[in-house]
């Protein structure tokens, strides 16, 4: 068994609620080692500019089929969960849809645009955007494979290099405590300063505070700000976790954000850096919404 089946049985068995999502989880993460998804990402060969994340104004050329293939799996394992948010997203899959347009959205995690598709769709709007961010997450698993050789090694921004998002939490490795922070969407690792809030580049000790709940055990904190209230939680862990158990760890600790959200801490919604990609169907980039 691997270490993402163990995580995913671990959490079935600790939150039998969860299994509906659990076999949404499951799925994409098993489309995340799909070659089919790296034959989609260009190639680059200039070195990364600073700030800029490798996505950034980057042309995709993809294939519809590819993305509804995708999108009806996943709204039909959720559908099976019987919820009537879940069951919302069918008309998805049955409605004329720009799937070139909703895969952009996703892939830049344009909250607003994801919430008129879902009205248009007539669909439940948290359950719509919690099934489209999972969208483009095997393509961004892939541009992390490919582009491995482009990262620049000096990045420090609080943003995946990769992909712009928020990191979903950060690890402090072995006995040197180095400590990288990880992207939930593209799996990616990027060296994190000590002492450094991601959202707001606050580096005042005086303003950054670690908080500890009671239940979370000795490896595991939440690192807060007290100037723009984001959090990131922290383990403290001998290894990185591989790519496509980003998602369970960050799952697996929600007892975390549950004391983080208590204590008026949050994580910002959207993206960290807002990104140009233009996404094309055979080199057409189309101009219809949706
Ligand atoms: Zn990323
Ligand atoms: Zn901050």
């Amino acid at each position: 068994m691997t270490g993402i089946e163990t995580g995913l049985e671990e959490l079935r068995r600790q939150h039998p609620e969860w299994e509906p999502w659990l076999a949404v989880v499951q799925e994409v993460l098993s489309e995340c080692v799909n070659p089919e998804w790296d034959t989609l990402v260009p190639s680059r060969s200039e070195s990364q500019e600073s700030k800029v994340p490798l996505l950034a104004s980057i042309t995709l050329t993809l294939e519809r089929r590819s993305i509804r293939r995708l999108l009806e799996k996943l709204i039909l394992i959720a559908h099976r969960s019987g919820t009537p948010a879940m069951a919302s997203l069918e008309p998805a899959v049955h409605r004329d849809l720009d799937l070139l347009n909703l895969f952009k959205a996703s892939l830049c995690q344009d909250r607003d645009r994801l919430r008129d598709i879902a009205a248009y769709l007539g669909a439940d709007t948290e359950a719509f955007q919690a099934v489209a961010a999972l969208l483009p997450v095997p393509l961004l698993h892939a541009c992390n494979r490919q582009w491995a050789s482009a990262r620049s090694v000096s990045w420090t921004e609080g943003y995946c290099p990769v992909c712009g998002a928020w990191p979903a939490f950060s690890e402090v490795r072995g006995i040197e405590r180095s400590r990288y922070f990880r992207c939930g969407r593209c799996g990616s690792e990027w060296q994190a300063r000590c002492l450094f809030c991601p959202y707001c580049g606050m580096t005042d000790h005086n303003e950054l505070v670690s908080l500890v709940p009671e239940k979370s055990g000795s490896n595991s904190v939440i690192d807060a700000c007290k100037r723009c209230l984001g959090y990131v939680k922290t383990f403290t862990k001998l290894q990185g976790s591989p790519a496509p158990k980003v998602m369970i760890d960050d799952l697996a600790t929600v007892d975390l954000d549950v004391a983080a959200l208590e204590q008026g801490y949050k994580r910002p919604q959207g993206a960290g850096y807002s990104l140009d990609v233009i996404v094309t169907d055979n080199g057409k980039a189309l101009r219809r919404f949706f």
